[in-house]
């Protein structure tokens, strides 16, 4: 079984309740190692993603600048970018999971969660956020 690192779990401590708890969940159930990258950010730390183009909006306009975090930034460990179906694999048991437990989740690479992953102007696939 797989056990989020120290790193990982200091992410997701600054998550809502309800992103912890599914991705706790999610690592029980996942066939892959997960690694949060990235729950809080502080000012400093949105703009800095919004300058190297991995957020679309500035500070305080990320659901990942609310305290605690609405959003959650997961990855299958160890990373690789480039192999997009870990990272659908992984969607699938984040979903499924959030769906169990009657959370409304939306997910970067579908943004607006119509199962078309074709129609996306900005893609995200490592974002999770509650609706
Ligand atoms: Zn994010």
């Amino acid at each position: 079984m797989f056990k989020y690192g120290k790193s990982s779990e200091k992410r997701l401590s600054s998550c809502d309740e309800r992103l912890q708890r599914i991705m706790r969940e999610v690592l029980k159930r996942s066939t892959q190692d997960v690694s949060i990258l990235c729950g809080h950010r502080t000012e400093e730390e949105q703009n800095k993603a919004f300058n190297e183009n991995k957020s679309k909006v500035t500070f305080p306009n990320s659901k990942h600048n609310s305290k605690p975090s609405s959003a959650v930034d997961i990855a299958p460990y160890p990373i690789d970018w480039d192999d997009t179906e870990r990272f659908k694999l992984l969607t699938k048991v984040v979903l499924s999971v959030a769906k169990e437990m009657g959370i409304n989740i939306r997910w970067g690479g579908d943004w607006d969660m119509d199962g078309d992953t074709t129609d996306q102007t900005f893609n995200d696939l490592p974002h999770f956020e509650l609706c």
